[in-house]
């Protein structure tokens, strides 16, 4: 089969340059912050079909502006187009010219050498009955993972942690898709004694990456939670909250209800924010932007967090390794602007102090 190219995308790009209705700008998270067309999704349709025509040449202003997107889909959710599918084959093409950002070609370096993409003091297994796949962001992450595992524990489930290795999501990601090539195979290989089962998942990224460039059949470890919530008598927690929804969990899985299910049972009193749902906008973490523009990332977080303060509280719920961080780094820095802390928690906390 061919390898996909911007040529076969074509059509799209100039569906675009002609309709240019520009429903993907206004919350586009990164144009809301510069301000720019080129940032926003109608932007890049611009610079793909310059590329395409030989109108523009591939240069570190044509990468920056490609590099600096979330790959959220936020535009695609307003659009008709596979826009993601274009910014990612835009990646490639930088990397083909040899641009791109070192801290991009290092991270796709050590996956390739050392199998994932963060230090683990000891890597997590577990014996068990229901294969969990951790991710590299919960496998550096020994604590939160004791919690989720006494969490599934509570709802009935004997998680089992394999041998692991990254599953290359931001290799893919940042254009390198050669290198994502030998990945995958090392991925299937050590995954294999699994693929003919059903797996729990932790983190959103890797749960949309499993299912989409893998095949397998993945759940993610809070729809098995709703399935069972209802029958575990849960705590009332006294919280006031809003729930940001993670970017492949709800726009790409279509994981919408399942946690307002539970924060429902757990007594939670949800406030939404006008950009929820499908339409929720990203944290700030996702494309490996926080890697590249830190300062982006965090301005991106901060106004995620203004979301939650129009909407009327002080405390955001979510479920995502991503999310919780960087949404805690934009709280942090807007409330010396602000004078208001937005605590950022994570839905898994509260099960736990909810669940006997
Ligand atoms: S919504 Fe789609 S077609 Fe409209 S400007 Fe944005 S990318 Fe182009
Ligand atoms: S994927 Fe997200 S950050 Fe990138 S252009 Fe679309 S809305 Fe903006």
């Amino acid at each position: 089969m061919d390898k996909p190219s911007l040529e076969q995308y074509a059509a799209e790009i100039y569906t675009c340059n002609r309709t240019r209705c520009g429903f993907c700008v206004a919350d586009c998270p990164v144009y809301r912050v510069k301000g720019l067309e080129g940032y926003a999704s109608r932007g890049k349709m611009m610079i793909a079909r310059g590329l395409l025509e030989g109108l523009i040449e591939p240069s570190e202003e044509v990468e920056e502006l490609v590099e600096d997107c979330l790959l959220c889909g936020y535009c695609q959710a307003r659009c008709a187009l596979n826009n993601l599918d274009i910014f990612t084959l835009l990646r490639q093409r930088m990397v083909e010219e040899d641009l791109c950002a070192p801290e991009h070609r290092e991270k796709t370096v050590k996956i390739l050498e050392e199998g994932h993409l963060f230090q683990r003091p000891s890597p997590v297994r577990r014996e068990g009955t229901v294969p969990l796949y951790l991710g590299c962001l919960y496998q550096s992450r020994s604590v939160e993972v004791k919690t989720i595992i006494s969490v599934l524990k509570r709802c009935g489930i004997d998680p089992l942690v394999a041998d692991e290795v990254c599953c290359g999501y931001i290799v893919e990601a940042t254009g390198f898709r050669q290198e994502f090539e030998t990945i995958q195979e090392r991925f299937a290989e050590t995954y294999d004694p699994y693929a003919d089962k059903e797996i729990l998942t932790l983190c959103p990224t890797c749960t949309i990456t499993l299912k989409e460039q893998y095949g397998l059949n993945v759940k993610h470890a809070i729809v098995a939670v709703a399935d069972r919530i209802e029958t575990l008598s849960p705590r009332q927690l006294d919280l006031k909250a809003t729930y940001h929804d993670p970017c492949h969990l709800g726009r790409m899985l279509g994981i919408f209800e399942e946690p307002r299910t539970i924060l429902e049972a757990l007594g939670v009193e949800l406030l939404e924010m006008d950009q929820n749902r499908v339409f929720s906008t990203c944290c700030g973490g996702g494309g490996g932007l926080a890697d590249t523009s830190p300062e982006l990332s965090l301005e991106i977080a901060k106004n995620r967090i203004r979301d939650a303060l129009k909407a009327g509280v002080e405390n955001v719920v979510t479920v995502c390794p991503t999310c919780v961080p960087t949404l805690l780094k934009g709280a942090s820095r807007l409330a010396n602007e602000v004078g208001v802390f937005v605590d950022v928690l994570d839905l898994w906390d509260l099960l736990d102090q909810a669940l006997d």
